[in-house]
């Protein structure tokens, strides 16, 4: 459903209940069950600093110095501003606004989560109460899993709990289903939820004026291949599918990573496609999950260069590999 809110509508948007939490489904991926050489995503944000980048009037990426590390960004209308992301802890959510800041004195009207992981959503709040944060559906339910996230999300820190101490649950004001369209004043902000991806609730946020897409987790940045965290290769294909015939993108603004241009999706979706049938193949073969995730290594193809930039990538590229072989098998083969 197209919506185009303004600040009247959004009153009655946010007055609306979000749905009950989901129990069982309502769980993301487990590391202690992810296999042999799967590294945890190192999202330690302890002396990041992240850097504003102009990519058109008004439209900036905010590019994390650290490759894992969340990348944000925000868009400049007439009437305000609309941030992507609210990055992992208070202090990081200070800086983002700061960098809005050092760019416009306007307010900041909407904070979008591109997922529910604690990496966008747990310095919401730390952005004012008058800003409306904005989610999927799905993204604002599975939030409510506050203390489960938070787990989770301290592995990828280090285990050092002190990141994390300062954060609250905030939950979104705003949901949204297939599609919304933020009128910033004389700059549209369009978001897409295209289906179940890294998460259920997947959204990307694009600038048709400039063709740039925030991704989230749904596109990491360049040299990555897709995490397939949970739902499945089949259904993370189908809305990369739907990604790239329904928005021109020119560049990408990952939620990790280097940013990326629009040709990332073409690399996505034989990837993802060479997973599925690969995996069918091992399980007809009559092979295991665990000798599937031996035996499928990943092609060169999807590796950076061992002597390139990104190089030093390998092993936690290599890792996300087993780890979307074993959740292929598991989707395909009901274990
Ligand atoms: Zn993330």
């Amino acid at each position: 459903m197209k919506r185009t809110i303004g600040a009247l509508s959004l009153t009655v948007a946010a007055a609306v209940a979000l749905p009950a939490p989901a129990s069982a489904a309502a769980k993301g991926v487990d590391w202690a069950a992810a296999p042999e050489g799967f590294i945890v995503p190192p999202l330690n944000p302890t002396g990041v600093k992240l850097e504003t980048k102009k990519l058109a009037p008004g439209v900036y990426a905010l590019l994390s110095g650290r490759p894992a590390v969340d990348n944000n960004g925000f868009i400049v209308g007439r009437r305000g501003v609309l941030v992507i992301d609210a990055h992992i802890n208070g202090a990081m959510a200070r800086q983002v606004q700061a960098a809005v800041r050092a760019v416009t004195d306007k307010p900041i009207l909407y904070l979008v989560n591109t997922n529910y992981h604690g990496d966008h959503t747990f310095g919401n709040y730390a952005f004012p109460a008058t800003t409306a944060i904005v989610a999927h559906r799905l993204t604002a339910q599975r939030m409510r899993n506050f203390e489960h996230e938070k787990g989770l999300i301290l592995r990828t820190v280090d285990n050092d709990p002190s990141v994390l101490a300062d954060v609250r649950l905030r939950l979104p004001d705003v949901t949204f289903d297939d599609r919304m369209t933020i009128d910033l004043g004389g700059r549209v902000v369009e978001l897409h939820h295209f289906g179940y991806g890294n998460t259920p609730g997947d959204t990307v946020v694009y600038v048709p004026g400039a063709k740039v897409a925030w991704t989230g987790n749904l596109v990491v940045g360049e040299g990555f291949i897709p995490p397939i965290f949970e739902g499945g290769a089949r259904n993370y294909l189908t809305t990369i599918a739907r990604f790239a015939e329904t928005l021109d993108v020119r560049t990408i603004i990952p939620g990790h990573g280097t940013p990326a241009t629009g040709a990332i999706l073409a690399r996505y979706l034989g990837y993802l496609g060479e997973l599925v049938v690969a995996v069918r193949s091992a399980a007809q073969a009559g092979w295991t999950a665990e000798e599937t995730v031996a035996r499928l290594s990943l092609a060169e193809k999807y590796l950076p260069p061992k002597n390139s930039p990104g190089g030093a990538l390998r092993p936690l590229i290599a890792g996300l590999h087993r780890l979307n072989v074993q959740q292929t098998f598991r989707d395909q083969n009901g274990k």
